[in-house]
């Protein structure tokens, strides 16, 4: 019997393990609860209806007893529900509970089963459908109420319906026999209900407790994690006041945890001043701020903190929380303290931005300098200037004293530069021996020249290198915002044709950019291109000029002079292409295309006819000169005393054990030898003796006065008879009119070259000139 109704009791709850059903019986008493006063006061409204029906009858006093021992018996279980109404249901409820439940809604049930079992049968029409509707409303009220305990719900329906039905079997009919299978159907339908309810409720637990138990594990691996990781975790409310805080945290804000709880995160950590902070800085700061606000995620924002008055840094991500309806609910997050890394990292960008040897910015750094110059020059209008500056002779102190000298005089030379700039412009190496100065709030450029002057002449002081007294000076070249450029690239490429400009005119000093710079810069850049290709397809042409006979005018050689017909820019001069051809390496190419063409030429002309041919150092100084004169002339068929070799002092300043080997093997091909441009660069006579030159070339700037300047003349003369002494002949270059022709012929020149006789031409001039030869050149006199 216990058994059975252990069985009984127990349905819905059976299987399930006892923290389970403990947890299920909880929740079936909740829900139960709730609906009982509703259910008392029912019973209550229904037993003084019935009161009311009954009054007139024979059943009036026991009716009248029956409804007060129900109205006693709610009016004690509402009491004992609102003592209890505050009191927070336990987690768990043991089988008593329900079992309590199930006998008191039996006992319900069978007072309420009692009343149609005894007086329906005596009842009027009016009585028995009042009857028949109060046990229906109880029946459903209780398959309502009571659904989710289906042991107390089943047992109260089913003793309000057994009483119907005792009832109704007291009058046999038709009605009535409906009525109870209706009474049956209603009861199946309550059964069935209370089960499936039952098999829900019992679901819900489980997957709750499933999820509870998830938790649990979960705040298990996070309370280990924060024990082990570096992370830290916080969570905060609507109020952004934090709700949840881990131990390294605390230990990071240096105070205990649940002091920490319910004070603002905002206020809790601080930022530094204002003006203590980079932009950067300030801006991670602001989208931090922002995200928490604008209640946005937000990921390893990296924050300036004050912790105890130093400066930490934290890098967070968070995300926000919201209720299952949309509420915003808080933070939650993670962080931590980074200012190692950061410390690092910005040594590490230190190191990419700034020289090591100096300290002073580099190229990166100085480009952008640069761009921040330019970008409140657009603001707010102030000029700033772009000093490029190259030392001088500074190669040669490295090379002969040690890299260790070199840097220490580079060391000195940031020193000096740096007592000299004002603390808001700045001064970057770019590499090598090479510096920049940004002048900034400039107004005019009085200002970069004075700052040039001034470091021209601080530079030229000598530099004391550890016992090492070295002097050296600096080049610097200037381009001025905005007239000079107004972005990075051009004022460095301007500054850069400025400093070239002064390197060209002899080093030291300063020069500003000008306009036509940019034009010639052009105008190179374009001719290197055309050379290469003009040289690659032979394009290049020769010019011959005669060098006559002073007396007779008979063309004793032609000179070759190179000739570049440009398509666009007309027929350039050698003063422009050569050395251009000398510094892109193609002088060789060039050198040889001419060689080969006059040789050839040459072959073709008259024995007694020579050629002569320009040799630029770089040619003389290679070891393959010799073997291409060598196989030209071969090629040719040209005698190598028909050639005679163009060579100027420059080759000759440092002109290297190569060099003699190379002219005396020329010299000892046959191939004649001439010192061209004599008087213009050392003169030194010196070299006529140790080269044996077979002709010198007197410069045409020494006849230009020779009609009017005593001295001029007095210096040819000289020469003139020097040469003949040493029996080397003497060619004077440039004559232009028959008064010097005559001046030179009185003084015993022998062989004269210049635009008198004729303009460097063409192979059909040559063709002429050799033509007139015969019956003798007529030459103006
Ligand atoms: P250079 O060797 O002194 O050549 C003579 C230059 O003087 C030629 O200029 C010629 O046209 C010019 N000239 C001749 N007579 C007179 C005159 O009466 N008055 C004036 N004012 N000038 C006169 P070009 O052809 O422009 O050559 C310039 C220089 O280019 C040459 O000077 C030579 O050093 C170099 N050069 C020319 N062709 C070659 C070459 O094939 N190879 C090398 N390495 N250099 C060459
Ligand atoms: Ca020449
Ligand atoms: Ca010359």
């Amino acid at each position: 019997m216990t058994n059975l109704l252990n069985w009984y009791v127990s349905l819905g709850t059976a299987g399930l393990s006892p923290e389970a059903a403990g947890r299920m019986r909880s929740v079936q008493i909740g829900a139960v609860r709730k609906y009982t006063p509703w259910m008392m006061l029912a019973s209550i409204g229904n037993a003084l209806v019935l009161v009311a029906a009954f009054w007139a009858s024979e059943w009036r006093f026991s009716v009248v007893l029956w409804a007060s021992f129900i109205v006693a018996l709610a009016s004690l279980v509402l009491i004992r529900r609102r003592s209890g109404a505050n009191i927070v249901p336990p987690r768990t409820a043991s089988i008593r509970g329900i079992r309590s439940m199930t006998i008191n809604s039996a006992i319900f049930g069978a007072l309420w089963g009692v009343v149609p079992a005894l007086t329906y049968h005596s009842a009027t029409a009016d009585q028995r459908t009042l009857l028949i509707a109060i046990a229906a409303g109880m029946m459903c009220g209780s398959g309502f109420a009571l659904s989710t305990i289906a042991p107390a719900c089943i047992a109260f329906a089913g003793l309000v319906a057994l009483g119907s039905m005792i009832g109704l079997s007291a009058t046999p009919g038709i009605t009535s026999l409906l009525v109870t299978m209706l009474c049956l159907s209603y009861m199946a339908v309550i059964i069935f209900s209370a089960l499936m309810l039952g098999r829900t409720v019992r679901d819900r637990v489980l997957s709750e407790m499933e999820s509870e138990e998830q938790k649990n594990d979960i705040g298990l691996l996070l309370n280990d994690f924060e024990a082990n990781a570096t992370d830290c975790l916080w969570s905060i409310d609507r109020d952004y006041q934090l709700t949840r805080i881990s131990d390294r945290f605390a230990a990071l804000l240096g105070m205990p945890v649940h002091d920490l709880i319910g004070r603002s995160l905002l206020k809790l950590v601080p930022a530094p001043p204002t003006g203590e902070m980079t932009r950067a800085e300030k801006a991670s700061l602001r989208s931090f701020q922002r995200s928490l606000v604008r209640k946005t995620a937000f990921r390893d924002v990296e924050i300036p903190v004050l912790i105890n008055g130093a400066r930490r840094y934290w890098s967070t991500s968070a995300r926000p929380l919201f209720s299952p309806t949309g509420e915003f609910e808080g933070f939650r997050g993670v962080g931590h303290d980074v200012t190692e890394q950061l410390e690092s990292r910005k040594h590490i960008e230190h190191m990419a931005r700034f020289d090591a040897l100096t300290g002073l910015a580099n190229r990166v750094q100085l480009k952008d300098e640069l761009d921040a110059a330019l970008s409140r020059l657009n603001r707010y209008g102030e000029k700033f200037a772009l000093l490029l500056l190259d030392l001088d002779h500074f190669k040669m102190i490295n090379d002969t004293q040690g890299h260790p000298v070199g840097d220490k005089l580079l060391v000195q030379v940031a020193e000096r530069l740096r007592s000299i700039v004002r603390e808001h412009d700045s001064i970057a190496r770019l590499g090598g021996d090479e510096f920049a100065i940004v002048l900034t709030m400039v107004e005019t450029d009085k200002e970069p020249a004075n700052l040039a002057e001034r470091i021209n002449s601080k530079l030229a002081k000598p530099f004391d290198l550890n016992g090492i007294t070295a002097q050296i000076g600096v080049s610097i070249g200037i381009a001025f915002a905005p007239n000079d450029g107004m972005d990075a690239d051009t004022l460095t490429r301007h500054a850069d044709l400025a400093l070239y400009r002064v390197k060209n005119d002899g080093r030291g000093g300063f020069h500003f950019f000008e306009p036509e710079m940019d034009a010639i810069a052009r105008r190179r850049h374009k001719l290197e291109a055309d050379l290469r290709t003009t040289l690659a397809d032979g394009g290049l042409e020769v010019a011959y000029q005669p060098l006559v006979d002073a007396q007779t005018g008979k063309v004793l050689t032609f000179e070759a002079l190179a000739r570049w017909h440009h398509p666009e820019l007309g027929t350039l001069n050698p003063t422009e292409f050569i050395p251009l051809a000398e510094e892109l390496g193609l002088i060789q190419d060039l050198g040889r295309q001419v060689l080969m063409q006059a040789c050839a030429q040459a072959a073709k002309w008259p024995d007694d006819v020579r050629v002569a041919v320009n040799m630029s150092p770089i040619q003389v100084r290679s070891n393959s000169l010799f073997s291409l004169v060598k196989g030209v002339l071969e090629a040719t068929g040209l005698p190598p005393n028909r050639l005679e070799i163009e060579v100027t002092e420059t080759l000759l300043l440092d002109a290297s054990a190569q060099v003699d080997e190379t002219l005396k093997a020329l010299k000892l091909l046959g191939v004649r030898i001439a010192l061209d441009d004599f008087g213009t660069g050392y003169s030194s006579l010196s070299y006529l003796r140790k080269y044996n030159f077979d002709k010198i070339k007197l410069d045409r700037s020494f006849v230009t006065g020779i009609d009017t300047d005593p001295d001029s003349l007095a210096i040819v003369d000289a020469i003139i008879k020097m040469t003949s002494d040493l029996r080397i002949s003497l060619t004077v270059e440039g004559v232009e009119t028959t008064a010097q022709l005559e001046k030179l012929r009185e003084r015993g020149c022998r062989e004269v070259q210049g635009y008198l006789i004729s303009r460097p031409g063409s192979l059909l001039q040559v063709q002429a000139m050799l033509e007139a030869q015969p019956q003798g050149v007529v030459v103006a006199a």
